[in-house]
């Protein structure tokens, strides 16, 4: 249904209702796919999920940013929610959008808040994910990535499947742990595959290419069964051990199938967003799959 993505993901892209529903809480069934607003009701979440037998990475939300004051907050929120980590002996680790500590403000701020990020991650013994947001901030990303890979070893990225540079990207980072994605946002033909058969084939080839070549830890973040189910697959005919990858799904959705994967012994990842900004997150899981629509159904029936 490409209208209804176009539509949702024009709704995820208005600034007047993403500041509106900042002030209302999580409303609309949100809560279903979003772990808490404050630290300590996400940090409540992430034990819940701990308890199941799986890992969590968390992502503070936060969209919009274009002024140095907001970008240094959400900064603040990311190294608050790592300390509470740490404090709590949860299992999580740190996703991170550079857009939202100043990336389309000033490259080098950017630099230094992903740095003292990093920082206090290390002290914590924590692996923080860069997140690949769109097309426009890719050659940044990469820059910012090749920088902080120099300096720390708690640091990774994601790779988008549809981007027709992917395929040479997971080469260059054979030996880092990476997040291979099939990619969320909308890209033009020049740059991104645009056929979802392109998107998922050129996704199962990143998928084998990083988990046979290098040294590199594979986290395959998927909700899409017939991937999940050739990669493992592809993993028991190669002998590849079960620590050197993991599956990742988002918090709320497919919930049967991330416990069916802990009790086969493989290693799960939900992928927590908490903060006010939850809103255009919101927004773009329904672009992707606008069956959960039912979500904001008995979102709206419950309230
Ligand atoms: P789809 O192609 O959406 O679905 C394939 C098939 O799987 C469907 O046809 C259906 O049969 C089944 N399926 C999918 N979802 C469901 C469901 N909820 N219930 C039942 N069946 C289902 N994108 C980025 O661009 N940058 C990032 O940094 C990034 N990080 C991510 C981190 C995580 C942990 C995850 C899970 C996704 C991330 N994404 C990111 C989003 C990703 O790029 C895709 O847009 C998103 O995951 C949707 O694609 P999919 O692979 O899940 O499968």
């Amino acid at each position: 249904m490409p209208v209804l993505r176009d539509i949702f993901i024009h709704l995820s892209e208005n600034k007047i209702l993403n500041d509106t529903t900042k002030k209302i809480g999580l409303k609309f069934g949100a809560d279903k796919v979003v772990g808490g607003i404050k630290v300590e009701d996400t940090i409540e979440r992430i034990k819940d999920i701990n308890n199941q037998g799986m890992s969590v990475t968390f992502d503070n939300l936060g969209e919009f940013i274009t002024e140095k004051s907001d970008a240094l907050w959400e900064k603040g929120n990311i190294i608050e929610m790592i300390k509470a980590i740490d404090e709590n002996n949860v299992d999580a680790h740190a996703s991170v959008k550079l857009s939202q500590i100043g990336l389309h403000i000033d490259y080098d701020f950017c630099l230094e808040n992903t740095r003292e990020i990093l920082t206090v991650a290390k002290q914590a013994d924590m692996f923080v994910n860069i997140d690949m947001e769109n097309y426009a901030a890719y050659d940044d990303t990469i820059r910012l990535i090749d920088t902080v890979l120099e300096e720390f070893d708690n640091v990774g990225t994601v790779i988008q499947s549809y981007l027709f540079s992917s395929r040479e990207d997971v080469i260059k980072y054979k030996d880092q742990r990476l997040r291979l994605v099939k990619g969320a946002y909308k890209e033009v033909p020049e740059v991104a595959f645009q056929d979802k058969r392109d998107i998922d084939a050129a996704y199962l080839r990143l998928i084998k290419t990083h988990l046979l070549e290098g040294r590199g830890f594979t986290s395959i973040a998927t909700h899409d069964h017939n991937i999940i189910e050739e990669t493992i697959d592809f993993i028991k005919e190669n002998n590849i051990p079960n620590d050197q990858f993991e599956f990742q799904m988002l918090y709320g959705f497919r919930k049967d199938y991330q416990r069916n994967l802990v009790q086969r012994g493989y290693n799960t990842v939900v992928y927590v967003p908490f903060g006010y900004d939850w809103y255009a997150y919101f927004m773009r899981r329904l672009a992707e799959r606008p069956q959960n629509i039912n979500l904001v159904v008995k979102g709206i029936t419950k309230d």
